[in-house]
């Protein structure tokens, strides 16, 4: 089978979580990597070194410079007649893309993939993860989005020749959607989607006023920040960093929660983390259930204990 994987964009840069798609792409058949938006040169370089890619297809027109989806799924549209898979990892990047190229397919996605069985068969979870569900790929094109906290990432090679890249947007014209402004938060910790460790914080900061606490702990260890919906919903946290069913999905090697309650649609975003951990008042908290380390304490007392250790 021939696979169309788009190259990940996180914020106009390349998206390293591109090689996991990679390894996802590789279990239908031979990928090409489609490199576009800002930073399309750089995208495709950095695609062009993931072992195992056929292609690179280069697109710099000035109607996808920008974040500006609608016109990149039109290029998508074009090239989908020679593929039979159309990849997009699951961000919010390729969870507003692959819907639309899709419907101009007039096909119906398969998001969040975690698993696929075999070229015609595969996983995504439901009900905030507590179902899996196996879906059978009847025909082509299958577009889809792969969780790519699911997927090993395909190694960078340091030898080697990098793949070809080709340019293929020539006479391409759209002026469906114009990028007007982009704002990013400004936020210099970790991206908890990528981050080796995440501290995160919950309705128990309601007690402090802030999230100072889950912050200074955060900047000890070098850790990304995150909140559960209660947080968030509290002003205590902004919206991008809600983790879980409506949040983001992490899968860092080591999560903490303090004042978490855990419930399933929060642990539906934590469950691939390699080690949890978790700080509670509670000893019945459902976190502590699912935690590798549990702390009956107050977390006004245990963290900053912590800091000072
Ligand atoms: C459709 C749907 C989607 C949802 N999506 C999400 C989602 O994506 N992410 C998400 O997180 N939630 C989501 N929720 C909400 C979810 O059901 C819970 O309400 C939420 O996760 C609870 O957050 P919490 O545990 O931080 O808060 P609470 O339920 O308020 O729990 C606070 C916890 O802190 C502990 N605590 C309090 N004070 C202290 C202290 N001083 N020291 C130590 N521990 C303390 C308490 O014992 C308790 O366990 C969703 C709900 C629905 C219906």
């Amino acid at each position: 089978m021939k696979v169309l994987l788009i190259a990940g964009d996180r914020l106009g840069e390349y998206d390293p979580l591109t090689a996991n798609g990679v390894t996802a792409g590789l279990q239908f058949g031979e990928v090409t990597i489609l490199a576009a938006g800002p930073n399309a040169q750089n995208k495709a370089q950095q695609a062009a070194q993931i072992p195992g890619v056929n292609r690179v297809f280069l697109a710099t027109h000035p109607a996808l410079q920008s974040l500006a989806v609608e016109n990149l799924s039109l290029l998508i549209h074009h090239l989908t007649p020679s593929f039979d898979v159309i990849i997009g990892l699951t961000s919010t990047f390729g969870s507003d893309l692959i819907p639309r190229a899709a419907a101009l397919a007039n096909c119906s996605p398969v998001t969040g993939v975690s698993a696929i069985l075999d070229r015609h068969t595969v996983i995504r979870p439901i009900h905030a993860g507590a179902v899996l569900a196996a879906i059978s790929l009847a025909k082509t094109p299958i577009f889809l989005t792969i969780r790519p906290s699911a997927f090993i990432a395909a190694t960078t090679s340091q030898q080697g020749k990098p793949t070809p890249i080709t340019a293929i947007d020539q006479g391409f014209e759209s002026n469906l959607s114009q990028h007007i402004k982009h704002s990013p938060s400004t936020n210099s910790r970790p991206d908890p989607v990528s981050a080796r460790v995440v501290v995160a914080g919950g309705g128990g900061m309601h007690a402090g006023g802030s999230f100072e606490l889950v912050e200074k702990l955060a900047d000890r260890m070098g850790a990304g920040v995150g909140a559960s919906r209660t947080a968030v919903d509290m002003g205590l946290a902004s919206n991008d960093m809600q983790i879980g069913q409506t949040g983001r999905v992490i899968a860092p090697e080591i999560y903490i929660g303090l004042g978490i309650s855990g419930a399933i649609q929060h642990l539906a975003g934590i469950k691939d983390a390699r080690m949890i951990v978790s700080i509670n008042n509670d000893a019945n908290a459902p976190l502590h259930g699912a935690a590798d380390y549990a702390l009956t304490a107050d977390i006004f007392t245990a963290v900053p204990e912590l800091l000072k250790k």
